[in-house]
């Protein structure tokens, strides 16, 4: 299904990306105004803040509520700043709607609901509001999608998306792993669909909120959104994640905006080498899954089972070393010869059966 989709209308710098900064939480009418003020000073548009918290566990800060949302009508007063907060339930919507709020956002934990996208859909019917929609806490992209539509089916033709990375059990460097083939795959099915990213969830950590960014912008994402607080440490939610406005300036500032220009002869050339390498790569694949067969064919007269795990740990173990000996990540070949073993099965298992 197509999106219908009209611009965002955003105001960002020319050329470059939206930025909407602020606070994981609206804490206090001063923090929210202190750190309103310090990011309006360094030229930001757009002033987030949580006033809906959802928490993995009970009793972390959930939020003030409906209270804050007079500091968030300050903010645009004092600063002229446009207003952006996280919606969740329609109550939620209608109070936002209520104080102004001028840019909505779905949650992770949102998106990942059918049901609670399909009543903030029907919530939104008939209003002209830009809505954003948070990739859902899963790596699902149909899901994502499956929100996207809910709410333009309600007839927000304004509508982006942000990539705010996957949960996983297994934490390594990131809060949430990027993948970034998902964002990537949704691009390439909507490119029409502005697609922020958000470091902040996706890192987890202040010290790596920069180079996100800048991978985000290499990837050709529209917009960033990153949470900035007067006092990081001090934050009610999320601290370890938070930069100051300074540091977000200082981030911003230095971060590299690549023209997105379509190709040029250059790069042609160089995709006409890959294609070449391509039908190579293709050709050996046959080669190899035909003497697949053949070994299928031997195992078949000789009574032998078609899997030896022996020789395939010996694959994967030698050819992810070599693997990275030639500057390629070994995970990564092991994850392609596991695929590659997983059709000789097949073909050999065809053979066997035939
Ligand atoms: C947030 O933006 O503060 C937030 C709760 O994000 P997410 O839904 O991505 O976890
Ligand atoms: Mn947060």
């Amino acid at each position: 299904m197509e999106l219908e989709l009209l611009p965002l209308g955003l105001p960002s710098d020319s050329e470059r990306p939206f930025v909407i900064a602020g606070p994981c939480s609206a804490e206090t009418e001063e923090q929210v105004m202190t750190t309103a003020l310090q990011l309006a000073k360094k030229g930001c548009h757009m002033f987030r803040a949580g006033i809906w918290k959802p928490r993995t566990k009970p009793g972390g800060f959930e939020g003030n509520g409906e209270i804050a949302l007079p500091w968030m009508q300050e903010v645009r007063k004092e600063t002229g700043m446009l207003t952006a907060t996280e919606v969740a339930t329609p109550e939620h919507v209608e109070l936002a709607l209520k104080y102004g709020i001028d840019i909505l956002w779905i949650g992770a934990r949102t998106s990942a609901n059918p049901f609670a996208v399909q009543a903030l859909a029907d919530a939104l019917k008939g209003v002209d509001v830009p809505v954003l929609v948070k990739n859902p806490v899963n790596p699902d992209l149909e899901l994502w999608i499956g929100a996207l539509q809910r709410i333009n089916n309600a007839g927000v033709k304004r509508l982006g998306a942000i990539h705010r990375g996957f949960s996983s059990y297994d934490k390594k460097i990131y809060r949430n792993l990027p993948m970034w083939q998902i964002p990537i795959e949704l691009h390439r099915r909507y490119p029409n669909l502005p697609i922020a990213n958000d470091p902040s969830h996706i890192s987890g950590r202040r010290d790596l909120v920069a180079p996100l960014c800048q991978q985000a912008m290499d990837l050709g994402m529209d917009g960033l959104i990153v949470e900035s607080h007067c006092q990081p440490d001090q934050a009610w939610s999320d601290a370890s994640q938070q930069v100051t406005p300074d540091v977000l300036d200082f981030i911003l500032d230095r971060l590299v905006i690549r023209e997105k220009v379509e190709s040029t002869e250059s790069i042609n050339q160089l995709r006409k080498q890959i294609d070449e390498i391509d039908d190579q790569l293709i050709d050996l694949l046959a080669k190899r899954m035909r003497i697949s067969r053949e070994i299928g064919l031997y195992k078949k007269e000789h009574g032998m089972t078609i899997l030896q795990t022996g020789r395939y740990s010996e694959i994967l173990d030698k050819r992810g070393a070599q693997g990275s000996l030639m500057g390629i990540d070994p995970e990564c070949i092991k994850k392609i010869f596991e695929q590659i073993h997983e059709e000789s099965v097949n073909q050999q298992a065809d053979v066997m059966n035939k």
